[in-house]
């Protein structure tokens, strides 16, 4: 039996940057505070955590004094670095370079929108870590659309400019683009803008074409990672044997019986190379 890893699986490089920045604190001073959960991938957390990370809410952070904390990739609200320079935290600030653009261009679109009586919107889903830290550089005003139900929030005589959460469907941004200019009185009132990222987008095209190399396709991923959610569902669709698992212990002997000669190892932005070479290993053993 041929098994093999996708090579361009495993984490974008925003994460690695922060779980690089991460290791580097930790190595010198062997504790940091990571203000959320630094991935979604718990076996990923429990790696960190074993070697002194702990992770904290924003209630913990307004609390707290004098810590080194990690701004992790999805990125933070203004609010967050001034609680932080008022309680003597250091920040060792991972916002991912894509975020931070974004998060740039969301306070300057917004600017220009109030000047025309706009509406500027955000595509993605509420409470995501990068969905607040959007919001909150223009102080919660933008209007969250998460699907087709929350349209009726717009008022389609007025100009709407959109944006939406790097990790969002292009597939449903597509629709929901469609649906506004359906509703909109004049389509010179809209522009949208094509914030998703392409180290989330390019996968799914990848992953359309590594999933059918195989007979079995291995999705190793975190229970709470949207993006692994999305990402296994398209392997699912082209390879319907496809099976999702977050650790190697959740590996079933019946999904490779005689038949099976090829078994692809793939995972989405948020899965350590390391946890997919475990699983790979695991499986001859079965
Ligand atoms: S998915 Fe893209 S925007 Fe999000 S952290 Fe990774 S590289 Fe940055």
């Amino acid at each position: 039996m041929k098994i093999e890893i996708d090579k361009k699986s495993g984490f974008c490089f925003g994460v690695v940057k922060a779980i690089e920045a991460t290791d580097e604190v930790l190595e010198k001073e062997g504790k940091i505070y990571s203000l959320g959960q630094i991935v979604h991938n718990k076996e990923e957390i429990s790696r960190l955590e074993d070697k002194g990370m702990i992770t904290i809410n924003h209630d913990d952070f307004r609390e707290m004094k004098n810590r080194t904390v990690l701004f992790r990739a999805h990125g933070e609200t203004p609010e967050s670095y001034v609680t932080a320079k008022q309680n003597g935290h250091r920040v060792i600030d991972a916002t991912c370079p894509v975020v931070l653009r974004l998060q740039k261009k969301v306070y300057r679109s917004f600017q220009k929108m109030q000047e025309v009586n706009g509406q500027l919107v955000i595509f993605g889903k509420r409470g995501h870590a990068e969905v607040v830290g959007l919001m909150g550089q223009i102080g919660g005003r933008g209007i969250l659309i998460e699907g087709e139900h929350d349209l009726d929030k717009l008022d389609y005589t007025r100009p709407i400019e959109t944006f939406s959460q790097t990790t969002m469907n292009v597939d449903k941004i597509k629709h929901l683009i469609d649906e506004i200019k359906k509703r909109i009185k004049d389509l010179s009132l809209l522009k949208t803008n094509n914030t998703t990222c392409r180290q989330v987008s390019d996968r799914f095209a990848h992953l359309r074409s590594f999933s059918k190399k195989y007979d079995v396709i291995v999705f190793v991923g975190g229970k709470n990672s949207s993006n692994s959610k999305m990402l296994y569902e398209e392997c699912k669709q082209n390879n319907p044997q496809s099976y999702f698992i977050s650790n190697p212990e959740e590996l079933k002997k019946e999904w490779f019986d005689e038949s099976v000669h090829k078994v692809g190892i793939c995972g989405g932005t948020s899965t350590p190379f390391w946890l997919m070479e475990n699983v790979a290993n695991t499986i001859p053993e079965l």
